[in-house]
């Protein structure tokens, strides 16, 4: 090859390589704006239903479906409240926590439990003998195959984990939660 060819070759190489170089350049813009843009629809629809969620009273019932959930909620706490799950004993968040408060729901803040009911089953999970109020919690009408029954949150129907009659006095019952579907706030002064 003569040397003039040879020398317009490595020149045409080199400018091929720029250009490559600008359009792989141009297409990691392309993506980076693309993940950006379909992240911004998420965070408005999460910040949607967040907001539509603080707009209900507290006393009335919240009815979302799973995909709005989805959008509110941890991966964590969406595998245990919507899908119910059940989280590992003694890795959990509130299974040894002694302080005094209220137990809300993780999913639409429906205050459930209050420390002064919590007490240590020996189970790993947060166990408490009563809920804060009669109409806190709902109970499935049937036993599940570990012998409780399932318990609900009475506002939003989100599961929060099961009941069983082997509790202390004065209830006798055992309500064993999730930490996962518990959001725990500290008392003043606490
Ligand atoms: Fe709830």
């Amino acid at each position: 090859m003569p040397l003039t060819s040879s020398f317009e070759m490595t020149m045409l190489l080199k400018h091929m390589l720029r250009v490559n170089i600008t359009v792989l350049a141009l297409l990691l813009a392309c993506a980076a704006l693309v993940s950006c843009d379909s992240a911004k629809p998420n965070q408005a629809e999460s910040a949607r239903i967040r907001t539509k969620l603080e707009a209900i009273p507290l006393d009335q019932k919240v009815q979302f479906t799973n995909d709005e959930w989805k959008y509110i909620l941890t991966g964590c706490q969406y595998y245990v409240l919507r899908r119910r799950g059940t989280e590992l004993p003694f890795a959990n968040a509130y299974w040894h926590t002694h302080e005094k408060g209220i137990y809300f729901c993780a999913a639409c803040g429906n205050p459930l439990f209050s420390s002064d009911a919590k007490y240590d089953s020996g189970t790993g999970w947060p166990s408490f003998w009563q809920p804060i109020g009669g109409d806190a919690v709902s109970a499935a009408s049937h036993s599940s195959f570990s012998g409780g029954t399932e318990i609900m949150c009475a506002r939003c129907g989100s599961h929060l984990g099961h009941v069983f009659d082997d509790g202390p006095r004065p209830s006798g019952l055992r309500y064993c939660m999730n930490s996962a579907a518990l959001k725990f706030v500290k008392a003043v002064g606490n």
